[in-house]
């Protein structure tokens, strides 16, 4: 016989106690901290609310979406740059991304996307004029920004892309289309990478309602809903000089982008796991079948435990990586470990907890599925599961197995 008091374990305070176990705060610095509060009462207050409709329309609140660089100041917070940084710890902009994607990897996306791949690139690569015109906009939130990279025939390979920046007269002709855009719709400016006469692959600025620009909605997506994904059309645009990034060309500028937002993501996974597993937590010990909550069960206790160890192991990951990138010692491969295996371990943990969830789980009133079909993308996007397996199988052996041997 189970005890009485089985049935009496209230769900909320079992989530405090587990909070509570799962907590780093002691490994945080209050600056951090403060801003984990901030970004959380703004998930609770913003994003929570609304976002299962904005899952279930396809739509993303662009206007509340901007409130995060304009109230919030997190766009390119930790860049050290005059035009946007405010100085905030590579480790506070993570976990401002964790307490993000506990709402929803859309909104951790739009985090990444500014901050890591427009933001960065006109920082690190970009003229005076470049970044004093867009960094201050862009970390406001007045202005929003994408990444084309990705093109119909090129995602994992971007060396293969087929987009062209070709020399005319006193200026260039850029041609080419670029597929799965966050962001492509909307944004006032576009970082596009082409390559030029030499072969050379370079970033471009191109702003909304350029002739010969158009940008249009991915229409079938069951994943990432609530976000904006786009397809971008280039047709003789013509670019002035002024609008290259000067300071960086090749293959490496693109690349150094994605290694910023693979942070991120490396941290927003760990909030997707929070999240599910709380549901988990929360419908086990309320659901009550062969006359006990589903939480007195050993198997659904594993999965529990499963949860709870893999959260912990990445969380101290993601934090390793923030201690790590504020020393300047970071390297590659350690993002790619920290992308690889935190949405790997979000990505289980999201269906585990709609396997837990029965018939509930593909329900959006327990938003589990949301996570767990947002989480696709994300195991996909800033290089694959397995295109990080090669990353850090060249770091760990030196040999590159990118290209298949004849
Ligand atoms: C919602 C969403 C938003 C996105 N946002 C952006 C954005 O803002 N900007 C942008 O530029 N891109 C964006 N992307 C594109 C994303 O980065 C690409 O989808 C990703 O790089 C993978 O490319 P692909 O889809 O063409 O897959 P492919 O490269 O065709 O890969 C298909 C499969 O083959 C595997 N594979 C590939 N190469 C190898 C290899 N050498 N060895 C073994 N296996 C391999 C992959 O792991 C994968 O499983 C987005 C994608 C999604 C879904």
């Amino acid at each position: 016989m189970l005890p009485d008091n089985l049935h009496k374990i209230d769900p909320e305070e079992a989530i405090q106690r587990v909070r509570a176990l799962l907590s780093i705060d002691d490994m945080l610095e209050e600056e951090e901290l403060a801003v984990r509060d901030v970004v959380r009462a703004f998930v609770a207050d913003n994003v929570l609310p609304d976002i299962d409709k904005h899952f279930e329309d396809k739509t993303f609140p662009l206007d509340v979406g901007r409130r995060l660089g304009s109230e919030l100041g997190l766009f390119g917070c930790a860049l050290p740059d005059e035009h946007c940084g405010t100085g905030a710890s590579y480790t506070a902009y993570g976990v401002a991304n964790q307490e993000l994607e506990y709402g929803g990897s859309g909104w951790r996306s739009l985090l990444s996307v500014q901050s890591g791949l427009v933001m960065y690139p006109i920082h690190a690569y970009g003229s005076e004029e470049q970044r004093a015109t867009w960094l201050p906009r862009l970390h406001t939130g007045e202005a929003i920004g994408c990444f084309g990279l990705t093109e119909p025939g090129s995602g994992s390979d971007p060396g293969s892309m087929r987009t062209t920046l070709r020399r005319n007269g006193d200026h260039y002709l850029l041609n080419g289309a670029k597929a799965w855009i966050t962001n492509g719709t909307v944004a006032d400016v576009a970082v596009v990478w082409a390559k030029d006469d030499e072969g050379k692959v370079r970033g471009v600025l191109i702003e909304k309602g350029t002739p010969g620009f158009t940008a249009t909605d991915e229409a079938h997506k069951f994943s990432l809903r609530a976000s904006i994904t786009s397809n971008l059309a280039f047709d003789d645009v013509v670019v002035h000089e002024d609008q290259i990034l000067p300071r960086r060309s090749g293959l490496g500028a693109p690349l150094g982008c994605l290694n910023q937002a693979r942070y991120g993501i490396a941290w927003g996974a760990v909030g997707s796991a929070r999240y599910t597993f709380e549901a988990a937590l929360r419908y086990t010990l309320e659901r009550v079948q062969f006359g006990a909550p589903l939480a007195a069960f050993q198997i659904q206790q594993e999965k529990l435990a499963w949860m709870f160890s893999e959260i912990t192991k990445a969380q101290l990951l993601a934090l390793r990586l923030g201690r790590l990138k504020e020393q300047g010692k970071i390297h590659h491969a350690h993002v790619s470990l920290g992308k690889r295996n935190n949405v790997w371990m979000a990505r289980e943990c999201a269906r585990k907890a709609r396997e837990m969830l029965g018939a509930y789980g593909i329900s959006g009133e327990y938003p589990v599925w949301r996570h767990m079909a947002d989480l696709e993308s994300v195991y996909t996007y800033e290089g694959t599961h397995d295109v990080h397996a090669l990353i850090m199988g060249q770091a760990i052996t030196g040999i590159s197995a990118f290209r298949a041997s004849s």
